[in-house]
């Protein structure tokens, strides 16, 4: 079960938020709220995975960067949505699973292939915090930023309601 362990107001180029960080007894999760979302229909909701090539080295083999000022921008501008970071690199199997793939990637497989063809799960990923941390917050319904639209599905089977989901282009 996730905790709140601590909260600050974080200034971002694209505006602030309040940063909440929660912590499982395992793993730490990040949410950054924009707004009140308590009791609220319809809020913006971003889902974001770890990623350091992206985000730490400046990658541009992947779209996690785009994804996540894409997202913060969306929810500056609507005043209102939430944010939740959470750390699960190389879609939940590690940053060695994603060097390990990137030779199968390259040979021109998906990435999920490329896992598989590396030894690791396709997809290892879960989003169990994300949803105790909506819960928490008391969103009512959520619209789900992403381009995936499987964690839509993932996020109803944890009994969150989604009402919609919103797509990230560039
Ligand atoms: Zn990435």
């Amino acid at each position: 079960m996730n905790i709140r362990l601590a909260e600050r107001e974080l200034k971002t180029k694209f505006g602030n938020f309040r940063e909440i960080l929660y912590y499982d007894g395992q793993s730490e999760s990040i949410a950054l709220v924009t707004g009140d979302v308590e009791a609220q229909e319809n809020v913006f909701c971003r889902i974001h995975s770890s990623c350091i090539s992206a985000h730490v080295f400046n990658s541009i083999e992947c779209e996690c960067r785009e994804e996540m000022e894409t997202s913060q921008s969306l929810i500056e501008q609507k005043e209102q949505g939430i944010i939740i970071y959470l750390e699960q690199e190389g879609k939940g199997n590690g940053h060695l699973a994603l060097m390990a793939s990137i030779e199968h990637k390259q040979a021109g497989l998906s990435q999920s292939e490329a896992y598989k063809k590396a030894g690791y799960e396709a997809d290892a990923r879960s989003f169990r915090s994300a949803a105790e941390i909506l819960t928490e917050l008391k969103v009512k319904s959520g619209v789900l930023l992403t381009n995936n639209a499987k964690k839509a599905v993932d996020l109803r089977n944890l009994a969150i309601n989604v009402a919609d989901t919103k797509e990230l282009k560039n």
